[in-house]
């Protein structure tokens, strides 16, 4: 499962009472941390993160009223940027809540409410839904942002960007919008993960797969590194067996050793093969314990409601 999938499974399970419910932050270093949009509500408080069962250290919290995103280019989405640029988010959440009163409070109400507080109407601006961004319905209001967000030049296409609702009551978090899926739709067909193993022929024809076989183009995602290089392992081992078998008889006849020939196939390689780029492995925030895992992290919500 991947880091959201967890997050949205612990934290039913941990609502519908499953007190082993949790997540274990370190099976996703590769995910953290998260960068979170909510709204200023003060009952949300008690609530993040835990209600996504994530160390805080995880959880990079953006808030504004009705978590509203106004435009691609907007303040807030100057702070996820940054957020993703210069802290290092890896996704992001919009996460709405039940109950808004930023969707409750109608235009008229909001302009008596400023009024009584001195504010005079005509140094408003003139539209003054569109300014405070005010909305009716706290789903979609997180489905634009969500789409706001994700179309925004200052969020490169790597990073999901999901969309949850919080029941204010329960804690229970809804998936509004799958980042992950939004993700893949997007994503250039035939690209990921289709990286193809060229086939070895005879001797000869295995020197120019080797010309042509240029390890720093191909495309796939980071994850599936170990995989694909076992699979080009699996591989070469196989075609290794058949090569040989096929070109003994050959090289017998032309007075050449099959060692002769994998020095020279050697020498080629390790002069035209393109270096892999180094693999990073992020360190620990932690310091090693001698329990390899903590128990988990579970959602919480059972704080005392004001
Ligand atoms: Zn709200």
């Amino acid at each position: 499962m991947r880091l959201f999938e967890s997050i949205i499974d612990a934290n039913h399970r941990a609502v519908a009472g499953d007190a082993s419910a949790g997540l274990h932050p370190a099976e996703f270093a590769d995910a953290l941390p998260v960068a979170a949009l909510t709204c200023i509500d003060p009952r949300l408080n008690a609530y993040f993160p835990n209600a996504l069962g994530l160390p805080a250290e995880d959880f990079i919290w953006l808030r504004n009223a009705g978590n509203i995103i106004t435009s691609t280019l907007s303040s807030t989405m100057r702070s996820l940027a940054l957020a993703c640029a210069v802290k290092g988010a890896r996704e992001i959440a919009v996460i709405g809540h039940t109950d808004c009163q930023v969707c409750k409070t109608t235009t008229t109400v909001l302009l008596d409410k400023l009024k009584a507080l001195g504010v005079d109407r005509s140094r408003l601006p003139e539209n003054i839904n569109e300014f405070f961004g005010t909305f009716g319905s706290e789903r979609q209001n997180v489905i634009k942002a969500c789409d706001l967000v994700r179309n925004s030049p200052l969020i490169g296409p790597k990073i999901p960007v999901h969309g949850l609702l919080l029941d204010i009551e329960s804690g229970r978090l809804e998936w509004v919008v799958n980042g992950y899926e939004t993700l893949q739709a997007q994503a250039t067909p035939g690209l990921a993960g289709s990286a193809a193993v060229p086939a070895l022929g005879g001797p000869m024809e295995s020197l120019g797969a080797f010309k042509e076989f240029a390890l720093g183009e191909m495309k796939f995602p980071e994850t599936k590194i170990g995989e694909l290089a076992a699979q080009i392992g699996d591989s070469v081992s196989q075609e290794e067996a058949k090569l040989e078998a096929q070109i003994q008889p050959k090289l017998a006849a032309a007075g050449q050793s099959i060692e002769q020939v994998a020095g020279q196939v050697t020498h080629y390689a390790d002069k035209n093969w393109p270096k892999p780029p180094a693999i990073r492995v992020k360190p620990s925030p932690l310091p090693a314990k001698k329990n390899p895992l903590p128990p988990p992290i579970r959602p919480r919500n059972d704080f005392r409601r004001g």
